[in-house]
């Protein structure tokens, strides 16, 4: 592989992890994992930097999703350089001082890497929160804007969830004009607790307190924001005038006294000073309540910050150091097999248990064939194990060892014994059992979950006896379950049998939209599921739907249209909705289609605030008339709905010369 190939290929896994990590909140790789390609990526440009793109990585921060209004900062956010390594936070502070001196621009009169310690500038220390950034911007007082740092250029608008958070204070002491920024977290014990209620509700849990905060702050619905334990820390503003304040600290000092929630803060002297601060955190950061992945450095002096500016992604005027990750090395015993919902085989590390962050590991995960493959893993290796999330261990990396020898590959799906095949353009390996155990688990637990059937008290325990024991094959028999089964169960009283007999009633007057994502077709989630119920009327006419009627619909794929088509000519897959139907699950579609309706095909998107309508609302309107509502506009947009204070959407649409409607004119248009 040449050096280009090289380049593009880091770039597109860069490019992919980020968007898993800041837009579905959902990371796949570990951070150091993470940082890891990314430190490849720069090595790289830094010997070739012809190749050097705009669009690179490296040349950009973060990410936006389109569930927000995406509007663009006042003054543009930036990432951190990081390391953690103790020689990389030296050459930076001898970069800082080399540039702080251009009239000398000469190293030698500061000596070398290892007596940069005679040359003392006053550098601020902060704890490094692990948690989403944001930007509050605050006029005479008073709070009036929150954006998420996205790409640094635009952020996405989640004032109304940022208003949840009681540490946010929406009136200060004093009336000024401030922008400050913080980051958004949620404390340790809370995360904790939140995974255990989420499991225990047989839903998704976050990978580590990041997510969890991101996950939590990202929701379209305020109401679930404010259910969860958020917090803020201020670790910044921007004052303008003659008596803004003149250092890092003074500014920190300030915005304490107009109500912030801030951090410690320790001004030292010189890059020694600062090592010896990293040490002192990292002997108590983990008795805190909130998530540090390290420690902040900043040169305290606002004229110097200024003088020292930018790259294209971080100050100049600062760096993180990051705690190395936890990890362990132990021997890999075998490597096992588990099948989950779609039937896909996942590989896991059976472990000479070891202690790891204070409890005793077996089994790691190895998460697809792909990453074996990137690990070089074989039975016997030595494998540091990295206690992730504080929930599932992985595999960071392996080392060969005298007894290392590889693994065979499954033939037989580990839970039904069926033969796995492979499936053309998909990759690894399937149990093609529909009624294999393990994966009708998984399925139940899909169908019963919260934006599926949102079915309340089956979890994974009473699903697994269910399955077990032979009394549900398909979601179908869930609706065959008595009172008498129920408490057949091991640990269920009468009571939770009534409330799950209940919550299965309750559940058969569904929307259309959650019962298509409940019968967890590959690859249809939430969204289009929707999408799906705005186009067909009934179930029937999904089912008489070609692969090019379905992949010809906004927001549906190819690779989607064809797993759709095959989920509706699957016999059994008809055969096990026909029963859940006469059993009494009635799906009602609420998106009223009709091939007269006036909006039929429009697609409008909406920026800004209306009077007389949620945004939520006017998405529901439009969609029972037939229109499309996505949230970001293009060429394709065949109307823009500006309310009060628009964001760039307006913008946009002028330049591509599409019709704007003000809320009156949206209301004549939907009477
Ligand atoms: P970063 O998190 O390493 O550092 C920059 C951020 O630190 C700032 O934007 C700010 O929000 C925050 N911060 C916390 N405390 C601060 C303080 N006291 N002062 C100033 N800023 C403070 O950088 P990033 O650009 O947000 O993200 C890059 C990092 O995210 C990577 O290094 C990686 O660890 C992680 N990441 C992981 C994956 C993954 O797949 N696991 C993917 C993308 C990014």
């Amino acid at each position: 592989m040449d050096i280009q190939e090289k380049i593009e290929k880091l770039r597109k896994e860069i490019e992919l992890n980020s968007y898993l990590y800041y837009v579905e909140d959902n990371p796949k790789l570990e951070d150091y994992e993470y940082d890891k390609l990314f430190r490849e990526l720069e090595t790289l440009e830094k010997e070739h930097p012809e190749l050097i793109t705009p669009d690179s990585p490296t040349q950009r921060v973060g990410g936006i999703s389109e569930k927000f209004e995406a509007v663009p900062h006042k003054n543009r956010l930036y990432s951190l350089e990081n390391s953690n390594d103790e020689n990389e936070l030296k050459k930076w502070y001898e970069r800082v001082l080399k540039d702080l001196n251009p009239a000398t621009g000469q190293m030698s009169l500061f000596g070398t890497v290892e007596n940069t310690k005679d040359i003392d500038i006053p550098l601020a220390c902060e704890y490094k929160i692990d948690g989403l950034a944001v930007a509050l911007t605050y006029k005479n007082g008073s709070f009036v804007q929150g954006l998420t740092r996205g790409d640094g250029l635009i952020g996405e608008d989640i004032t109304n969830n940022l208003k949840a958070i009681k540490s946010i204070p929406l009136k200060l002491f004093e009336p000024v004009d401030v922008e400050v920024r913080g980051e958004i977290y949620m404390p340790v014990s809370s995360f904790e607790k939140l995974n255990q209620k989420q499991e225990e509700n047989g839903q998704k849990t976050f990978a580590n307190p990041r997510n969890a905060a991101a996950g939590s702050i990202r929701q379209l619905d305020p109401k679930i924001t404010a259910q969860r334990d958020l917090s803020i820390w201020i670790y910044g503003g921007i004052f303008e005038g003659k008596n803004a304040p003149k250092s890092h600290s003074q500014t920190m000092k300030k915005l304490k006294e107009l109500g912030f929630k801030t951090n410690k803060i320790t001004v030292v002297k010189g890059i020694e000073g600062a090592i010896g601060c990293i040490k002192k955190i990292d002997e108590v950061r983990k008795g805190l309540d909130f998530a540090t992945d390290g420690v902040v450095i900043k040169v305290d002096d606002i004229h110097s910050q200024n003088e020292l500016g930018f790259t294209s992604r971080v100050p100049k005027w600062a760096t993180a150091y990051k705690f190395p990750p936890e990890a362990v090395w132990t021997n890999l015993k075998e490597v096992a097999f588990q099948v989950g919902r779609t039937g896909v085989i996942t590989p896991v590390a059976i472990l000479e248990p070891v202690n790891l962050a204070g409890s005793v590991v077996g089994r790691a995960s190895l998460y697809n064939f792909d990453e074996i493959k990137r690990l070089d893993i074989m039975e016997g290796d030595r494998v540091l194990v990295k206690k992730a999330a504080e929930i599932i261990p992985k595999v960071l990396k392996a080392e060969k060892t005298d007894k290392s020898k590889p693994f065979k590959m499954p033939e037989c799906c580990p839970c039904c014994d069926f033969k796995l095949i492979e499936k053309e353009n998909e990759v690894g390996l399937w149990c093609p059992n529909s009624i294999c155990p393990d994966v009708l688990k998984g399925k139940i637990e899909y169908f019963v979950s919260k934006y599926a059937m949102d079915i309340e008290g089956f979890g994974e325990g009473i699903i697994a006896q269910l399955i077990d024991r032979g009394m549900v094959k398909t979601w179908a028999d869930l609706y065959t379950l008595t009172l008498f089964d129920f408490m057949k169960l091991d640990l269920i009283k009468e009571k939770s049998a009534t409330n799950l007999i209940n919550a299965l009633e309750m559940s058969k007057n569904c929307k259309l939209n959650k019962f298509i994502n409940a019968l967890g077709i590959r690859l249809v989630g939430k969204e289009s599921a929707d999408i799906l119920c705005q186009y067909f009327k009934t179930i029937d006419e999904m089912k008489a739907a070609t692969v090019e009627d379905l992949a010809g619909i906004d927001g549906i794929g190819e690779k989607m249209a064809r797993n759709i088509y095959e989920f509706f000519h699957d016999k059994n897959n008809i055969k096990t909705i026909e029963r859940g139907l006469k059993l009494g699950v009635k799906p009602v579609n609420t998106y009223t289609i009709s091939d007269n309706l006036k909006l039929k095909g429009k697609s409008f998107v909406i920026t800004g605030t209306l009077v007389e309508f949620s945004r939520d609302k006017a998405q529901e309107i439009l969609k029972s008339l037939g229109a499309k509502t996505p949230s970001s506009v293009s060429k394709n947009t065949d109307y823009v709905i500006a309310g009060e204070n628009p964001g760039s959407k307006l913008d946009k649409a002028k330049a591509l010369g599409i019709t704007v409607l003000n809320e009156e004119e949206f209301k004549e248009m939907i009477n």
